[in-house]
């Protein structure tokens, strides 16, 4: 198989991230170590913006929700995936910042390892 069919076949799933609005924005999308509270809602305000001109949003989301990804994705705060039922595995020390929703506990990952 030629190497370019390779390549696409690798990551023909993210191939949305080619009509991504927030390419060269990393420093948005993800927390700096030691991120204040006041600096996170600054910096996650700036991605919603940039999200909400993305043509991709919908991918963007549904990946990020899937894969129980860090950091701000489709639009989505790593609190607001939380909440619709997308936890993320959290490091200790962070995990009472997230929503519970409706009263009952977001269930945790199940482990994929064997
Ligand atoms: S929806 Fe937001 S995070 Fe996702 S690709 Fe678009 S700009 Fe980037």
């Amino acid at each position: 198989m030629a190497a370019e069919s390779v390549s696409s076949l690798i990551f023909t799933p993210l191939k949305w991230t080619e009509q991504a609005a927030c390419r060269g924005q990393h420093r948005l999308f993800f927390a700096p170590p030691g991120e204040r509270p006041e600096a996170r809602a600054v910096r996650e305000a700036q991605a919603r913006a940039v999200c909400r001109t993305c043509v991709v949003l919908g991918d963007c989301r549904s990946w990020a929700r899937e894969n129980r990804e860090y950091g701000f994705w489709g639009g989505e705060s790593e609190e607001e995936r939380a909440a619709a039922g997308f936890r993320v595995d959290m490091p200790v020390g962070r995990v009472a910042r997230y929503p519970r929703g409706n009263g009952q506990p977001v269930q945790p990952r199940e482990s994929r390892i064997a």
